[in-house]
């Protein structure tokens, strides 16, 4: 297992809670992009992109913190952007780990060597390192040589230092299950604590979109992987029923509202991968979004999608309601031959909206309203505005 065991029975105990209480929809892990600034520019990225007065913004210590009051999630990922650029990232993970959450700080460890010191080993925390695969995949997924000798030198001083680290692993098309499986034995050489991996998806914002994976091929990738490692040990902080599913033995819907993420624009709806629209509050990001309008089936943009951030609590929800099932894929491993579950009906899904234009146009106007009421003297300067994009519906 590639969680440790406190946080494991927490959140099992949370997710029990939440079933006996009859909430339907609840959130698992608050993903936290408190900058879209970055020190890469990958190919697979959709948020680098953005005009710099968007890069340039921080969610600030205040409203990170705040952003974990009104999401009770046990979980917290720190994504981005790289957080490590963020300067009151130290003070933000100290008050986070305060409140008992388990925090998750992704990083691509080009700056992690040089800000290790200003962190703390503890159970609760682990670093979150961004590897997508051995030297020649993970350097061409970044564009830029040299990246996987200073993230793999980062992640052995701060497992030297005391700290979990974990990495986190996104696969492309074209991605050889034989060298995955050996990428995956190279990092648990290294000592990680455990691999968190996932199919890329295909941001319509990101520069290649050539080499995401449909949902066939990721199954058979995924398969292709695990048949590999079979007796290999290799710690998924993921559940077993998610690896399962990329196995393609799990018939499961996108539930995106089981990871809220926050961003410099709002609470993003529905997930953090697609961004259309923001709500001002977690109340009404969970309140006001037409949830059926969005996941495979439902939504054009969703239809290759299988990726942690809709189906990962799906699986854990799962896990909750049929135990046996669990235990049994958990020992045995995921099945990697013979027929897979039925896949998702297309036929009925919506057509995809456009709306990142709008989007970005608005908050452009936002940022330079602030900027110029705070340049004349005596005026008040304006208080950030959440601008409320209306949720999609299935009918639009
Ligand atoms: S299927 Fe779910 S997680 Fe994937 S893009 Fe759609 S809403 Fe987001």
């Amino acid at each position: 297992m590639g969680v440790p065991l406190k946080q494991a029975w927490k959140v099992g105990s949370y997710v029990i809670r939440q079933h006996l209480a009859g909430n339907k929809r609840y959130p698992l892990v608050l993903m936290l992009e408190p900058l879209f600034r970055c020190n890469l520019a990958c190919a697979g990225c959709g948020k680098i992109d953005y005009p710099s007065e968007i890069l340039n913004q921080r969610l600030s210590y205040e409203e990170c913190i705040r952003a974990s009051e009104e999401c009770p999630a046990p979980v917290i990922a720190i994504a981005g952007g790289e957080p490590l650029l963020h300067k009151e990232m130290p003070k933000i993970v100290a008050e986070l780990l305060r409140r008992g959450k388990f925090v998750y700080l992704c990083t691509n460890a080009l700056l992690l060597e040089k800000k290790m010191d200003e962190f703390e080993p503890a159970p609760n925390f682990s670093w979150d390192v961004h590897l997508d695969g051995d030297r020649e995949m993970h350097d061409n997924s970044v564009c830029q040589d040299g990246v996987y000798d200073r993230a793999v030198a980062a992640i052995k001083k701060a497992k030297a230092r005391g700290f979990r680290v974990s990495i986190n692993c996104t696969l492309f098309d074209g991605a050889e299950p034989e060298r995955v499986a050996r990428f995956y034995d190279d990092v648990m050489a290294m000592g990680v604590d455990g691999i968190m991996t996932a199919p890329g998806y295909a941001y319509e914002r990101a520069p290649d979109q050539e080499h995401f994976l449909n949902r066939q091929k990721t199954k058979e990738l995924f398969r292709g992987i695990l048949r590999h490692g079979k007796g290999h040990g290799w710690k998924f902080t993921q559940s077993p029923l998610f690896m399962n599913f990329l196995a393609g033995n799990e018939d499961f819907h996108c539930t995106p509202w089981g990871k809220p993420t926050r961003t410099v624009f709002g609470w993003q709806r529905p997930c953090y991968l697609l961004g259309e629209g923001y709500a001002p509050t977690f109340q009404a990001l969970m309140d006001e979004t037409d949830w059926d309008s969005y996941g495979t089936g439902n939504y054009e943009k969703c239809a290759d999608c299988m990726v942690h951030s809709g189906y990962e609590s799906t699986a854990v929800m799962a896990a909750v309601k049929r135990p046996i099932h669990t235990a049994i894929v958990a020992l045995r491993g995921p099945k990697t031959e013979g027929p897979m579950a039925p896949e998702i009906d297309l036929t009925h899904q919506r057509k995809a909206d456009y709306v990142f234009t709008d989007i970005v146009e608005t908050k452009l106007a936002e940022i330079r309203a602030e900027k110029a009421a705070s340049r004349k003297p005596g005026k008040p300067s304006v208080a950030p505005v959440v601008r409320k994009v209306e949720p999609a519906t299935a009918a639009e």
